[in-house]
């Protein structure tokens, strides 16, 4: 191994030498460490070595596993690393860094990753350039299923996407560009002004995620009858876990209640407790509530 006493000053040397100490900067090591890791590769620092790191046949494959896999280098620094080890620019393997680079040399892996509700109008407008306002977005609890996503991209260039499609057995809806899954919120049966996070209600003090639907109508529909019939809490708890075990609490029998439901059940105006929220981007208001009581 050469050391600073012998060290040649043939050009080669010196750029291989320039190059080992940007890649060290970027992979954030010593580099003595980029040096010995290229000698495990079989790259040594003399005249013939920046020719064998240049060739073709010296491949990223084969120094992954030296720098990252035991040298504990994280990937996207090695890979970054690498390219000038290479011999690219400092500014071309910069390139690597997608978010440095304009939107329209992106990857389509990139452009969908990057999408979603609150992504940059860019984007937005890459995407839709790409798809060319065919469906082909595919969300998966919430967020962009990125690998379905590319997969329908491409293959819409080829062929119409239905706007369902499945996905490991399941069916999912395949939307357009500007368009996202409905987001539900669920308004507590007793109080018509608060919403449940995860069917817990801040006034009740309570937990209504285990009562159906249906009974929450029921609930929604006695208040409306009888109103602040479950304004104290010991009620309401009650009232809760009565419905938790299957029983039908007495105040669904009163009178009025019963009235008053048919009459809402007739007239399809029972309350849905359910306010759909759909965001759509680019344009108006972005959290329109369609309130349905
Ligand atoms: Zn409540």
């Amino acid at each position: 191994m050469a050391t600073k006493q012998d060290v040649p000053t043939s050009s080669s040397l010196e750029t291989l030498k320039k190059r080992v100490d940007e890649a060290a900067t970027i992979m954030k090591i010593k580099p003595a460490k980029v040096v010995s890791f290229l000698e495990a590769l079989g790259v040594d620092q003399d005249d013939a070595g920046l020719d064998l790191l240049s060739a073709e046949t010296t491949k990223e494959e084969d120094a992954k596993p030296i720098f990252v896999d035991k040298g504990g280098v994280p990937v996207a620094k090695f890979r970054l690393g690498w390219a000038i080890l290479k011999g690219e620019t400092k500014a071309s393997a910069a390139k690597a860094e997608t978010s440095k680079r304009p939107v329209s040399q992106w990857s389509d892996e990139d452009v969908v990753s990057a999408y979603g509700p609150d992504a940059q109008i860019t984007v937005i407008a890459e995407m839709k350039k790409r798809g060319d306002d065919r469906r082909f977005v595919v969300f998966k609890d919430g967020v962009v299923d990125v690998e379905t996503t590319v997969t329908l991209l491409r293959l819409s260039r080829r062929q119409a996407i239905p706007d369902t499609y499945q996905v490991k057995g399941e069916l999912v809806r395949v939307y357009r560009v500007g368009e996202f899954p409905t987001i539900q919120f669920e308004e507590c049966p007793i109080h018509h002004d608060t919403l449940l996070v995860d069917g817990y209600c801040d006034k009740c003090k309570a937990s209504w995620a285990k009562i159906p639907n249906d009974k929450r109508v029921m609930v929604r529909v006695a208040e409306m009858a009888i109103h602040g019939f479950a304004s104290d809490v010991e009620r309401r708890l009650n009232l809760i876990e009565e419905l938790e075990e299957g029983k039908m609490p007495k105040i669904f029998e009163a009178g009025q209640v019963k009235m008053l439901y048919d009459e809402l059940a007739q007239d399809g105006k029972l309350p849905l407790l359910k306010r759909r929220a759909s965001s759509s981007a680019g344009g108006g208001d972005p959290f329109f509530v369609h309130r349905n009581f």
